[in-house]
């Protein structure tokens, strides 16, 4: 099927064996190839893929792991309980998803809601960087540890949480998931602080080379998600505050483990 955006161009939906993984021309168009594709084996027990939702010009970018089992049955990110939290979230900055664009590494609910496998995660790369493309995002809000590595391999979320760093021109802004927010009262404390930076986040992404604290890493924005290396520009923490996250992250590490259980069991 051939569809055409706002701006006239046309591009292919439906299966993107056919059409190509970067000539879709519109998110909606993005949308339509993701619902129909069966690139990987997580298509054959879906309900319904997850392409995302939100503002088409949205300066942020939110990405998450991959649907849940809510998301699964009603084919929208973050519809659960987790995704309450995030509205919430979003709203102490104040955002609303109209605001924002929300979508997941991998498009499709793994069974069991293990962890996506690598194969699977690289069969649905091409509509998250088409996505990045489209939407051209300032910020990209990683949710959790996973979608965090999607970006910065050598990334740790119970280190990384809440930092602005510098990834080619936008800003990667990494947060814990809000599922584990959901089972630690210590992690949403962080999740609460933390989304106060958002605005900071977006208000450095909007700086001149001149005018940032911190130079561009070794960042190119034209390579793959994934290889680049993303630069802090948050000042580094006193040794005090070290030893403090070093205890924080052995509980956030039990908590992961801990999270992970649950969400098999679809209590997330
Ligand atoms: S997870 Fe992605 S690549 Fe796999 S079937 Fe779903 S949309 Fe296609």
């Amino acid at each position: 099927m051939t569809t055409t955006d706002s701006t006239g161009q046309t591009g292919q939906s439906g299966s993107p064996d056919s059409a190509g993984p970067t000539n879709w021309a519109s998110i909606e168009a993005i949308a339509d190839a993701v619902r129909v594709c069966t690139k990987c084996r997580l298509h054959s027990d879906r309900i319904n893929a997850v392409p995302g939702d939100g503002s088409p010009v949205a300066s942020i970018l939110i990405i998450g792991e991959g649907p849940g089992f809510n998301e699964d049955q009603r084919g929208l990110p973050f519809v659960g309980r987790s995704g309450k939290l995030l509205d919430e979230l979003l709203a102490t900055v104040p955002l609303s998803r109209d605001d924002v664009f929300i979508t997941n590494v991998v498009k499709c609910r793994p069974p069991d809601n293990r962890d996506p496998l690598p194969d699977e995660v690289s069969a649905c790369r091409p509509y998250l960087e088409r996505q990045m493309e489209l939407l051209d995002p300032k910020v990209i809000v990683t949710l959790g540890r996973h979608s965090l590595l999607r970006f910065y391999p050598e990334g740790r979320i119970s280190k990384d949480h809440g930092k602005i760093l510098r990834w080619g021109d936008r800003i990667l802004f990494p947060l814990y998931h809000p599922a584990a927010g959901l089972r630690n009262p210590a992690v949403k404390r962080e999740l609460e602080r933390d989304v106060l930076r958002l605005p900071e986040a977006l208000r450095e992404s909007l700086m001149t080379p001149g005018q940032r604290a911190t130079p561009i890493g070794q960042a190119n924005t034209t390579s793959a998600p994934g290889s680049e290396t993303p630069t802090s520009v948050d000042a580094e923490i006193s040794g005090t505050e070290e030893v403090d996250k070093k205890r924080f992250e052995t509980v956030i590490e039990n908590e992961l483990v801990e999270e992970k259980g649950e969400r098999q069991l679809g209590l997330l």
